[in-house]
């Protein structure tokens, strides 16, 4: 996701402008990194540059934590980044120097996105994404996916429940023949 800022960074400091971008591809493709996504983006022409405030959604392929069952997981990836104009000496005056990871605006006075969103992306992930708040998982005997269906172990457990209760029931009536019945 390119922005052209090049009217914005000859505008005085404080000019800002609002975007809202729809269906556009942010792309790294040294980290086979491609998204698209929609966004909101407030720039903000700052000493340095740029200042973005972005808010960004999209789907990513995930599998669920619980059942590995495949599915598109909605992310929001918010940040704010300054872009520093590194050919504006003013963004390097008085001993401000351009760090590696700095974002930069290139000398096309383009500022892009995609990398920014990258790394945000990787604290906005769930550690355990679920296909659905009550994802039952699967069997840990068996492997069976228990939101499809009860799983033959789970079903031999039940056996052997109703199995106890069957013994229970069996000594509560022996007890009550050595008793009798009351008087009526
Ligand atoms: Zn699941």
């Amino acid at each position: 996701m390119i922005i052209n800022v090049s009217t914005l960074l000859s505008e005085p400091l404080g000019s800002n402008r609002d975007y809202h971008p729809v269906g556009e591809l942010v792309s790294v493709p040294d980290s086979g990194f491609e998204r698209t996504v929609s966004a909101d983006l407030h720039l903000i022409r700052s000493p340095r540059g740029v200042l973005v405030s972005a808010r960004v959604d999209y789907d990513v392929d995930a599998d669920c934590a619980r059942c590995a069952r495949p599915i598109a997981l909605a992310l929001v990836v918010s940040f704010d980044e300054e872009y520093v104009h590194v050919e504006d000496p003013g963004a390097t005056a008085r001993g401000r120097s351009v760090d590696a990871d700095d974002f930069l605006i290139d000398e096309h006075r383009h500022l892009d996105l995609s990398e920014a969103v990258r790394q945000y992306e990787a604290s906005a992930l769930p550690l355990h994404p679920l296909c659905r708040p009550d994802c039952r998982g699967l069997c840990p005997t068996c492997g069976a996916d228990l939101n499809e269906a009860e799983c033959a172990c789970r079903a031999g457990r039940i056996d052997e429940r109703w199995g106890a209760l069957g013994i229970l029931a069996e000594q509560l009536r022996t007890t009550e023949d050595r008793h009798g019945s009351p008087e009526a």
